[in-house]
């Protein structure tokens, strides 16, 4: 072997995960979500999603999402028909950076309230129609997907507790975003009630519910692995003993929580590990290391100042996938997005260089995969989800012969090739799974769901009622 692919080598076997650094990242891991039932503010925090039920796939009816992500706001209805199948019908449009920062909550949330006009009279004008003739017609259910850190009392209630994403309204901090948003749709004489506040991940494993055939066990375990990384499952409330306001005197036995697993400050080396918007820096890092390293002569000695490898977050996490996909000979296809992705001229970018990459992405790669089920079969074992006596829904069947149903979404999931293999074999090497646990865990993959399994938990709570 060549010198910097020796480089290369010794550097990739410094992200391997033994089995029993799995086995001990998940005693620690399942350490911190039984303490984040416990404790008011733990480092992993264990949010209440007050989401006890999950569709079975039979259900019928017609209801709203309203998602305000970090650029867009959509407004889409669902409709289901009762048989694993539905009808979605969605807009989608920037939100203009007046609204994103202006003095009066009322000025985004009014926007809000417009936009949801503007869809109904473009879609479904017979619920304006029919509200205009009859102040009692029914009201359509609206799921808010809101993706700020909000502290929920209720399906139906948030307190917003800080704007991120460039967002920057004062006035609305502290205050309940539902409540927000009903005023204004109450302005506008709207037929829309609404019914539940929705992450991305509760609202990703719901749409996953509603699709799977009855026969199939219902998913009880969400993972996202995007830009972030969170994880919400189904935890029976027996085991939650720090006070959950909004809570008392619920007939529950479990409720889906976010274990918030990505955000644990002070501990956040699993979400630096495994996250979108961190892998591509790890790789930087780790090949201007290398390019440092006068002795592995990688990029032929390139001036690393002359390339764009110096500055911080300047690689997208993607190069990890293409290296992870390039297997032709001569790499081509890797050569270019490196020469692109570090400002270095092709001349200088070898075979041998492009291989040395390669090594490293993929210890990386890996190393986020394994950890990734590392935390979705951490979270198997806190809920118990594999035994009989585990969580259930109050939908139930939550237990179909101890299956365990993981919906997982996010790019780095997606697009990084053998993300999900590894991912779904490192829970076997955990005492708590085993083969015989692997092989009851099936995994699966759900597209944006989010919106669609907000509106169906928003139609679900209102027949609650
Ligand atoms: P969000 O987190 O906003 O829901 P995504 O699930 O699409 O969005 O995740 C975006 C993150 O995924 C970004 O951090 C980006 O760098 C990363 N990413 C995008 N494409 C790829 C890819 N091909 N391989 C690995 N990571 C990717
Ligand atoms: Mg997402």
């Amino acid at each position: 072997m060549t010198h910097v692919l020796e480089h290369a080598k010794r550097l990739a076997k410094t992200f391997e995960l033994s089995d029993e650094d799995v086995q001990q990242c998940s005693n620690a891991f399942v350490g911190e979500l039984r303490l984040g039932l416990k404790q008011k503010t733990p480092s992993m925090c264990q949010i209440p999603t007050f989401v006890t039920q999950i569709a079975g796939g039979h259900e019928k009816g017609i209801s709203l999402d309203v998602d305000l992500g970090g650029t867009n706001l959509r407004v889409c209805s669902v409709e289901l028909h009762g048989d694993a199948t539905s009808t979605v019908l969605q807009s989608q449009l920037p939100v203009p950076p007046s609204i994103m920062a202006c003095d009066q909550a009322a000025g985004l949330f009014s926007f809000i309230a417009n936009r949801i006009r503007d869809f109904l009279k473009i879609y479904h004008q017979s619920w304006l129609d029919a509200a205009a003739n009859d102040h009692k017609a029914p009201f359509l259910s609206l799921g808010f997907t809101f993706s700020f850190p909000a502290y929920q009392t209720a399906l139906d209630s948030g307190i917003l507790l800080h704007w991120t994403k460039g967002f920057d309204i004062l006035d609305a901090v502290n205050q309940d975003v539902c409540k927000l948003l009903q005023t204004e749709i109450d302005i506008l004489k709207l037929p829309v009630k609404v019914a539940a506040l929705v992450n991305d991940a509760v609202g990703t494993v719901m749409s996953r519910a509603y699709s799977l055939p009855p026969s199939h066990v219902r998913p009880t375990v969400d993972a996202i692995f995007g830009t972030g990384t969170n994880g919400v499952y189904l935890q029976a409330l027996s085991e939650v003993t720090k006070p959950i306001e909004g809570l008392s005197g619920s007939p529950s036995r479990s409720m889906f929580m976010s274990t918030e697993w990505g955000v644990n400050p002070g501990n956040q080396m699993f979400e630096k590990r495994v996250s979108g918007m961190f892998l591509g820096e790890i790789l930087r890092l780790a090949v201007l290391g290398l390019c440092d390293d006068g002795q592995a002569q990688l990029f032929r000695g390139f001036a690393t100042h002359n390339s764009s490898l110096p500055k911080r977050w300047s690689v997208d996490s993607s190069i990890v996938s293409v290296a992870e996909a390039d297997n032709s000979k001569g790499l081509p296809v890797l050569s270019q997005k490196i020469s692109d992705t570090f400002g270095i001229p092709e001349d200088f970018v070898t075979t041998e260089d492009a291989h040395a990459v390669k090594l490293i992405a993929h210890g990386m790669g890996t190393r986020a995969a394994r950890l990734a089920g590392m935390a979705v079969g951490s979270v198997i074992i806190q809920g118990r989800l594999l035994d009989t006596q585990g969580a259930t829904t109050d939908t139930g069947p939550g237990k179909g012969g101890c299956k365990v149903d993981v919906a997982v979404d996010g790019s780095v999931v997606e697009h990084y090739p053998g993300f999900e293999v590894h991912m779904t074999k490192a829970p076997k090497v955990l005492d708590g799974i085993g083969d015989a646990g692997e092989s009851n865990i099936i995994i699966g993959h759900t597209k944006d769901g989010s919106s669609v399994g907000a509106a169906i938990i928003a139609l679900l709570a209102s027949r609650d009622i």
